[in-house]
């Protein structure tokens, strides 16, 4: 299949489906007990080159393995999720059973995600995204790139 470049401006804020599941995941997480943060949505292409620039040509560990205009996060179509304990610390503790019901917090959340139509960057081959949560509404990056656009809204 062949893609012609449109001239499709880039998204500047997060997808309003992508918006209302993760309003829908914190509140049915919060039922959960467990209570968790949104720590990234929308990022645009510079502030994704900007990353990817981390532990690379600049100091710091690589936090990115994509440039800018290859993660969905840059099409509004991704959140980042991570706990946030009763001290208001927030955690990336895969292990942590907050709500003491004998499940990992996290796993429970990725469920509720999963549920909803999120796909889980935990389930990807090699490089494992553990806090990535992501709606590609079919489109792949390539598609993305080609200035295919998923709907804005229901
Ligand atoms: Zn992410």
């Amino acid at each position: 299949m062949e893609y012609k470049k449109r001239n499709t401006p880039m998204p500047t804020m997060l997808n309003p489906i992508v918006a209302e599941n993760r309003d829908v995941l914190i509140q049915r997480a919060a039922e959960k007990g467990i209570k968790i943060v949104i720590t990234d949505d929308f990022r645009s292409a510079e502030e994704q080159d900007r990353l990817y620039a981390k532990g690379r040509t600049e100091e710091g560990s690589i936090v990115t393995h994509v440039e800018g205009g290859e993660s969905y996060h840059n099409y509004g179509l991704a959140v980042d999720f991570a706990l946030q304990q009763n001290d208001g610390n927030v955690v990336w503790d895969l292990k942590r059973d907050g709500n003491k019901n004998g499940e990992s917090d996290w796993m429970e959340v990725v469920a509720i995600a999963k549920s909803l139509g999120f796909e889980w960057g935990g389930d990807w081959a090699g490089f494992k995204d553990y806090p990535h949560l992501e709606m590609d509404f079919g489109l792949s990056i390539r598609e993305l790139q080609y200035g295919e656009r998923p709907p804005a809204s229901k």
